[in-house]
């Protein structure tokens, strides 16, 4: 992936032990001692870490150091201590799965997720699954997200229309795949890897297999360079480690106009003097990702006020 990178790469962790993939294969690895005595606030070892392994026997090894993180896909519990949960480091990107039917698509949880992006600074994409079911009017829900800066990739995993531009989208990277269950997101990945039996996300849940939500990932590998991130759970995120007055960042449209209201920490809603309103009102900013914006800072700042959070002004 990166040049100066160790080769080896974190696929999958249960609980002590990490499986490391490593250009001999995979080594199940536990983590060096002296490094476990390093205090952190974030995940010592996550999946998607590049890592130092010295192999001890047959299949088994020792991570003896960790690569830098460009970034991550974390749970942060605002205010606490030690509070980075990594769900996956290194995500390259996160690919937003949704269907133009069946299921109907939740624009709102589109949002939800394109704001978990932004605020974690990770790239994101969308996809519009189905496109065979669509009678034409579907896929231009979608247009918001393109006027937005999004890219925004039409696919079918049953006619295989769009896949070539998705592959192109996932090739060389690491892609966490979020999306409601049924969407195709399992069917996506299974037209790259025929091979692989693959159940991705809330499939793996709902096979009782005792997974974890909370912590358990694992990355499936579609070329050598080519990861997929199966993150069950990223729907039960949550917009943790966001503060409500910085949402407006996490909404890309807006940024032109943030700097022009009257107000200095103007949050959209009811000031005179709003810019961000007012290109609403001429059409420029969507009036269905405005309505996203003031669902989920109705909900943030509630949550402030259940937690008496305070923050200094911006
Ligand atoms: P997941 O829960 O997001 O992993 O969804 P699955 O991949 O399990 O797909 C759910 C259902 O949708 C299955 O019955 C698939 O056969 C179907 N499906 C997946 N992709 C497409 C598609 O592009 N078009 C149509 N018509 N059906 C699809
Ligand atoms: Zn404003």
């Amino acid at each position: 992936m990166r040049s100066g990178w160790p080769p080896n790469l974190v696929i999958r962790g249960y609980g002590q032990y990490y499986d490391v993939l490593t250009p001999e294969g995979v080594l199940r690895c536990v983590v060096r001692g002296s490094l476990k005595r390093e205090r952190r606030k974030t995940d010592l070892v996550a999946v998607g870490d590049r890592v130092e392994v010295r192999r001890v026997a047959l299949g088994e090894g020792v991570i003896e150091a960790v690569a830098p993180r460009t970034r991550a896909l974390s749970r942060r519990a605002r205010g606490a201590e030690d509070a980075e949960q990594v769900i996956v480091a290194n995500l390259d990107q996160l690919v937003a799965v949704f269907a133009v039917a069946q299921p109907e698509p939740s624009l709102p949880m589109l949002d939800r997720f394109l704001v978990i992006a932004e605020a974690q600074e990770i790239p994101a994409v969308v996809c519009v699954n189905k496109i065979d079911l669509d009678d034409g009017a579907k896929r231009r829900l979608f247009d918001p997200y393109r006027r937005a800066g999004y890219r925004v990739v039409e696919t079918s995993a049953l006619t295989g229309a769009g896949l070539e531009e998705l592959w192109s989208c996932l090739a060389g990277k690491l892609s966490a795949l979020a999306g409601p269950s049924g969407v195709g997101k399992s069917s996506l990945v299974k037209a790259f890897r025929p091979d692989l039996d693959i159940r991705i996300g809330e499939l793996s849940e709902a096979t009782g297999r005792g997974r974890h939500t909370t912590t358990v990932t694992s990355l499936i590998q579609l070329d050598e360079q080519t990861f997929i991130a199966d993150t069950p759970g990223i729907g039960t995120l949550g917009l943790w480690g966001v503060e409500s007055s910085e949402l407006d960042r996490c909404f890309p449209e807006f940024r032109p106009y943030l700097g022009a209201c009257y107000y200095a920490d103007c949050r959209h809603l009811a000031e005179p003097g709003c810019a961000v309103r007012a290109a609403v009102e001429s059409g420029a900013i969507d009036a269905g990702r405005y309505a996203s914006y003031q669902g989920l800072l109705e909900q943030l700042m509630e949550e402030e006020r259940a937690e008496g959070w305070r923050r200094s002004r911006r």
